[in-house]
């Protein structure tokens, strides 16, 4: 695509984008003046659609007229309310219906995973992270180890080459032809949190498997951003917030995938609640525990109605919408947004995030020469909120659902004006 740098070709894309619509059905945040902020966090935090409240609204409404038979009597009866979602976040990523389920939190569910699929034995118990993992995941495999009798040290770091940003797929292949029978599991980010790398999923299992290791996936800056083909890829299970992209409110469920080759296991190993029990005996009581087949195996409790009503509302605008179509505008938008950074031609910030549309999502990372925070601090001055960090990044996203071709332009005058 051909782009230009200016104010009328940015308000024609918007003209021509079929999706600009959607913009009005979100809230989106002013400051105390009044001003409305450019946002360009959704990957932290995606924003509220109009339409929440009234989901919400219309759980606490048959709460409070129907006390508990709400669970069979509320318009959504919340007996089986997670089933209304899980068809449309299987579509997000990629999934059979049976691969998917809502539930927990993104942490919890990937410890609760690697209950099942990080069985170390004595000679094969190390687990291969990014060295830019979330911390949140890295603590989270440093803990699996030490609960397992094992040390901290016995995490593998998958490194990008020296002097650079980005990983190469070859020096995870190296990793695990050298050392993959010591490795039980790799535990990756699908989208690098921090670069924003969308890395190949089903190389990653090839990989993994050509040495009977485990492969699970983190899809925290995936779900909703790019499309994973999680069945497809072949990987053993992954995990996902829906906060980010996915639009479903601050500390809202997860997501979680177990492929369809372990649907049927019986075998694994899990933690088990009255929730993965068998639902046609669930209610009958003192009956030995049966576990459900599918994701739906590896839920604990009855879970929060008022955040699933939140996801469904987010989920019914991803159904309506599709992953196709958001995905084409994406990869307009942030090709417009990283032709303009570059066209301010600066040498104090550059881009790390891959150059290829097939290799990210909408983020664009930017790396900040002498880590200037006073960049991002100027930013937010003059409206914008983009992310600091640590040591040298801003992150910012031009999510496609309500961020319009002339935001990205405005953003990247206002960051011509302080470079
Ligand atoms: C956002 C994010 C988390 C957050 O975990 P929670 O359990 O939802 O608090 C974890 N991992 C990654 C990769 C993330 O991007």
């Amino acid at each position: 695509m051909k782009y230009q740098n200016n104010l009328a070709f940015a308000k024609q894309q918007d003209k021509e984008d079929t999706l600009s619509h959607l913009r009005n059905r979100f809230h989106i945040p002013k400051d105390k003046s009044g001003k409305v902020w450019l946002y360009f966090t959704g990957n932290s935090l995606g924003l509220q659609p109009k339409s929440t409240k009234e989901y919400i609204n219309q759980e606490l409404e048959d709460w409070a007229s129907l006390g508990v038979e709400g669970h069979f009597e509320a318009k959504n009866p919340w007996l089986n309310y997670h089933e209304y979602l899980t068809d449309k976040m299987a579509k997000i990523v990629g999934a059979k219906s049976v691969e998917v389920v809502v539930m927990n939190t993104l942490t919890t569910n990937l410890h609760l995973l690697m209950v099942s699929f990080y069985k170390p034995t004595k000679q094969k118990y190390k687990i291969v992270i990014e060295s830019d993992a979330f911390p949140s995941d890295r603590y989270a495999v440093q803990s699996q180890l030490k609960f397992h009798g094992f040390s901290e040290d016995d995490v593998i770091e998958w490194k990008p080459r020296e002097g650079q940003e980005l990983l190469h797929i070859e020096d995870l292949e190296t990793i695990v032809e050298e050392q993959g029978d010591e490795i039980a599991l790799l535990l990756i980010g699908g989208v690098n949190y921090y670069t924003g790398q969308f890395l190949d999923l089903k190389r990653i299992a090839e990989i993994g498997h050509s040495k009977n290791c485990v492969v699970g996936i983190d899809l925290a800056h995936g779900a909703g951003n790019i499309q994973p083909n999680l069945h497809e890829s072949g990987v053993d299970f992954a995990a996902w917030c829906t906060y980010k992209y996915l639009n479903s409110g601050p500390g809202s469920l997860a997501g979680l995938f177990v492929h369809e080759k372990h649907a049927k296991n019986k075998e694994l190993p899990r933690f088990a609640g009255w929730w993965n029990h068998n639902k046609q005996t669930r209610f009958n009581m003192r009956q030995p525990f049966d576990v459900m087949e599918g994701a739906e195996g590896w839920q604990l409790s009855n879970p929060p109605i008022l955040s699933m009503a939140a996801i469904k509302a987010s989920l019914d605008m991803f159904d309506e919408i599709g992953m196709d179509a958001l995905r084409e505008k994406s990869e307009k938008l942030t090709g417009y947004f990283e032709f303009l950074i570059n066209e301010i031609g600066s040498n104090d910030i550059k881009i790390i995030t891959p150059k290829n549309p097939k290799e990210r999502g909408c983020q664009l990372s930017i790396q900040v020469k002498n880590a200037d925070k006073n960049l991002h601090k100027k930013l937010m001055e003059k409206h914008v909120i983009t992310d600091w960090r640590e040591p040298d990044v801003i992150r910012c996203a031009p999510v496609p659902m309500y961020t319009s071709f002339e935001d990205v332009y405005e953003m990247v005058s206002i960051l011509k004006g302080l470079v």
